[in-house]
């Protein structure tokens, strides 16, 4: 990872940007906000070198510890889906390159973020665009496991195929929260919305397919 060597945004990356946001928009991303972050963050920090200009193609991307950042428009998607408000409380499982953190972290809402990989951990300690975000709080610990200290969370994203609803996530979410999480053990999980009303009553809805790795169980500290 390069995380640690200065690089640029220039006009290039910027007006890449700016095409990628466009492509969104037609794909159907509507909240305005959500589309000025993607805008203002610069994807190709979170990427080797070589692959600046893949930063800006709409697609996912390996990085280490065979993990993957994710596909701009599942963040833009995702993101949308939680209905932000400027001072949320929310819970993101699976920190991996923080690109999706610091997607979160633009909009200004208050983030608390967990890794499993320590290696991913520890790589995004040396990330310089990550001291702009003090309210952006990361962790090495097991998403399944939640973070009782800090809860109740008002909004909760997992970044990982999940088997099924952990349940201390959902104990851990305020009532009138909402819950952004992609369910199922085969190659594509279907986006769930869980909103939790204000008696605690739990309701679903079903956003669409589409392709995460595999929310693990534990932590690995194989740094
Ligand atoms: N939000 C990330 C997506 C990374 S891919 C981004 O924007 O880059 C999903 C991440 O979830 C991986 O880094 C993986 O290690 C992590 N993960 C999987 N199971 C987990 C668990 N139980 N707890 C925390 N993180 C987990």
């Amino acid at each position: 990872m390069l995380h640690s060597l200065p690089k640029e945004d220039n006009y290039l990356h910027k007006g890449l940007r700016k095409q990628l946001v466009q492509g969104l928009r037609e794909k159907g991303i509507k909240d305005e906000r959500v589309l000025a972050a993607i805008e203002a963050i610069p994807r190709h920090f979170f990427l080797d070198n070589a692959f600046e200009r893949q930063a800006y193609e709409d697609r996912a991307f390996p990085i280490s510890a065979g993990q993957t950042i994710s596909q701009p428009y599942t963040v833009a998607c995702q993101t949308q889906l939680l209905e932000l408000k400027k001072f949320d409380r929310v819970l993101e499982i699976g920190t991996g390159s923080a690109y999706q953190a610091c997607v979160l972290g633009e909009m200004g809402i208050s983030l608390f973020t967990i890794e499993r990989q320590k290696e991913l951990y520890e790589n995004a300690n040396k990330f310089q665009l990550l001291k702009k975000y003090p309210n952006i709080k990361r962790f090495y610990g097991d998403g399944f496991e939640g973070l009782l200290s800090y809860a109740p969370f008002d909004k909760i994203l997992v970044t990982c195929g999940a088997p099924f609803i952990p349940p201390k996530l959902l104990a851990q979410l305020k009532p009138g929260g909402i819950m952004v999480i992609p369910v199922g053990e085969d190659k594509t999980q279907k986006m769930l919305r869980i909103f939790k009303d204000t008696e605690g009553k739990v309701h679903e809805e079903t956003m669409g397919d589409f392709s995460f790795v595999p929310m693990l169980q534990g932590k690995n500290n194989n740094a």
